[in-house]
């Protein structure tokens, strides 16, 4: 039996910010956290929805916080194409956020140069949306392989380099919670510490603490319904088909 998902809520997110900030934290983007002291770098790996990480980058910014969010293009789960998406990555440089790569490096062949190569087009191709340089990258479900990889990748630093995770406490919420212990628990974080904190905005942008099978279906209703009308849009046949059964 897999541990049950949890999810977590706008005031829990809001309350972190808080706890740390009061503790002396202040935000860096990656290279601050080889600083030292107590600074927080927050990563977020947008896995599923671009529209929560956009509700999140309007929360942080007006709690004066800035965050790094790294974003896929190599998904079915959002278009960054898509001039909406364009308009919010773009909206979120503005509001002081860094655009970085998320990069899904099982879509490629295995070797090291192919992967490189990969990753800066899909650079290149980023730079070219999000109308900012692409400084740095995370992957996406890193294989062992990649985990701990010392040095650049595609001429950019990455949050698994050793002098940004296992030097420097990493904490997540993969999957929904604090699965290795809340931040603030940190023994990094008792002590002044810097910190890599990683969080998925789905997780977070939400009225109230509910489960993350909830979060996840809440997100699939309405994909299905946003697909739905999309479709209704470019075929009128269907639209009027979805008249005539009383859907609107
Ligand atoms: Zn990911």
């Amino acid at each position: 039996m897999t541990r049950p998902l949890s999810a977590f809520c706008r005031a829990d997110y809001r309350a972190l910010l808080e706890d740390l900030a009061n503790r002396g934290y202040r935000c860096v983007d990656l290279e601050g956290l080889a600083s030292g002291g107590r600074v927080v770098f927050c990563r977020h790996d947008v896995d599923l929805s671009l529209n929560h990480a956009a509700e999140m980058a309007e929360l942080e910014h007006a709690m004066g916080v800035q965050a790094t969010y790294y974003v896929l293009l190599s998904t079915d789960m959002y278009n960054l194409a898509q001039v909406e998406n364009r308009n919010a990555l773009r909206r979120m440089a503005s509001l002081g956020h860094t655009v970085a790569l998320h990069f899904d490096a099982t879509k490629y062949a295995e070797d090291r140069g192919s992967l490189e190569q990969a990753a800066a087009d899909e650079c290149a191709l980023l730079e070219t949306i999000s109308g900012s340089p692409v400084t740095s990258l995370s992957f996406h479900r890193p294989a062992a392989a990649l985990l701990g990889l010392v040095g650049s990748f595609a001429g950019r630093a990455h949050t698994y380099e050793p002098r940004f995770f296992s030097r420097v406490a990493y904490v997540s919420d993969s999957n929904g919670g604090w699965h290795h212990g809340h931040p603030l628990d940190h023994v990094a974080v008792r002590a002044g510490e810097p910190i890599q904190l990683l969080t998925h905005p789905i997780w977070w942008m939400q009225d109230e603490a509910t489960s993350a099978i909830a979060a996840i279906e809440r997100f699939r209703h309405n994909r299905g319904e946003a697909l739905q009308r999309d479709l209704a849009r470019t075929v009128k046949q269907y639209g009027e088909w979805l008249s005539q059964i009383g859907v609107d």
